[in-house]
């Protein structure tokens, strides 16, 4: 097949362009590198079944050739970085989602769009099933990057509803993995990045909202499956095991052997204050469930964030001397 992946440059996106490649397929990346880094994908350069169009999606998109699959991935995604990119996470949730859809339809493609468990929000059902609708604040803060994911959502079953095109939504719970920038300011590696340095681990709040941490394997599993599967309607691909942050805090501590102490700050304004999905549907339609529990992710994890702390440690010695 041929496959195009919008925010191919990302955490995410640049882990699923391996995975399509490693089975096979071409794969064309999207990406205008606003939260994802060329790093991701140096490693493919110069592979005849790997292509790069550096490109705001949320413009006109021209490929040639024929597509088999459009997968848009392109949105910041970490909390931090939607609150510094509010109008480019709507346009590209929006925009992006019209203009990716758009080319699915003229090329015959099939279609998979990169949804989220914030389309929760905050939920009053939980685990959460797919059939929950969710409970929103659509003028806080969140907003911006829920609605804009509810918005696609909606704008892909009215493609697949009116133009007949065939149409996967996955929802995505906290994932994590090599490849996160450290300084993304997701909960993860934040505190691996924290606990390497020796500094405090930032924890907003109390520590006791909960979250339900997917290593990124498990997931680009599930997306897989859920691109090759025929189901059309949203379908949850997270790890169910549900942990307080105080107890992720704990795990990175032991996990990297660090002596970080704790540093309590205000919780952000529409935190979630629980978050579990219910992976009924993923279990029956796609044989999927995670394989991978936290401490062994945080394992495989943690010597990629070493590395890079190590080197820029290194970096800034070498800068320091010239100065
Ligand atoms: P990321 O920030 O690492 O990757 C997003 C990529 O999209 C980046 O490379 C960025 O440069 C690119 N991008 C953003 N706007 C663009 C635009 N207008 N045009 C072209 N490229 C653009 O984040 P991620 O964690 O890899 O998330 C990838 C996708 O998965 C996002 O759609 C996100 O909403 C979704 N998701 C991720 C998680 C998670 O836990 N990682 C959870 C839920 C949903
Ligand atoms: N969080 C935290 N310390 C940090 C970063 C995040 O305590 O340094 C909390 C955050 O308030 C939230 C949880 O960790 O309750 C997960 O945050 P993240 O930004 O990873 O993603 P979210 O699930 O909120 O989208």
């Amino acid at each position: 097949m041929r496959i195009l992946i919008t925010g191919g440059a990302g955490f995410l996106g640049s882990h699923l362009v391996d995975r399509f490649i490693a089975e096979g397929h071409d794969v064309i990346a999207v990406d205008n590198f606003i939260t994802g880094s060329p790093d991701n994908i140096a490693h493919l350069m110069g592979n005849p079944r790997f292509s790069f169009i550096q490109l705001d999606v949320t413009n006109y998109i021209y490929v040639e050739g024929k597509l088999d699959g459009v997968l848009h991935f392109a949105s910041p995604a970490s909390p931090v970085d939607y609150l510094e990119l509010p109008i480019p996470t709507l346009k590209v949730g929006s925009l992006g989602t019209h203009k990716t859809l758009g080319l699915a339809k003229a090329k015959g493609a099939r279609y998979l769009l990169a949804s989220t468990s914030e389309v929760y929000g905050d939920p009053l059902v939980h685990p959460q099933p797919e059939t929950y609708w969710g409970n929103v604040n659509p003028v806080g803060p969140r907003g911006v990057y829920d609605e804009a994911k509810r918005f696609a959502e909606a704008l892909v079953m009215a493609y697949h509803r009116y133009h007949g095109v065939d149409v996967r939504i996955v929802r995505i719970f906290n994932t994590y993995g090599p490849r996160m920038r450290p300084a993304d300011g997701r909960v993860v590696s934040n505190f691996i990045v924290q606990a390497l340095r020796g500094e405090p681990l930032t924890i907003y709040g109390d520590g006791s909202q909960t979250r339900s941490f997917t290593y990124v394997e498990d997931e680009v599993e599930g997306i897989y499956r859920l691109f090759m599967s025929d189901r059309v309607d949203p379908t949850n691909i997270g790890n169910p095991v549900e942990f307080t942050v105080a107890q992720l805090a704990q795990a990175v501590l032991e996990e990297t052997g660090s002596a970080s102490k704790l540093d309590r700050r205000p919780l952000p304004t529409d935190d979630p204050k629980v978050r579990q999905p219910d992976i009924t549907v993923a279990r029956r339609v796609l044989g999927w469930e995670p394989a991978i529990p936290l401490r062994e992710g945080l394992r495989k994890t943690i010597p990629y964030f070493r590395r890079l702390v190590e080197e820029n440690d290194a970096g800034a010695r070498v800068l320091g001397n010239q100065g």
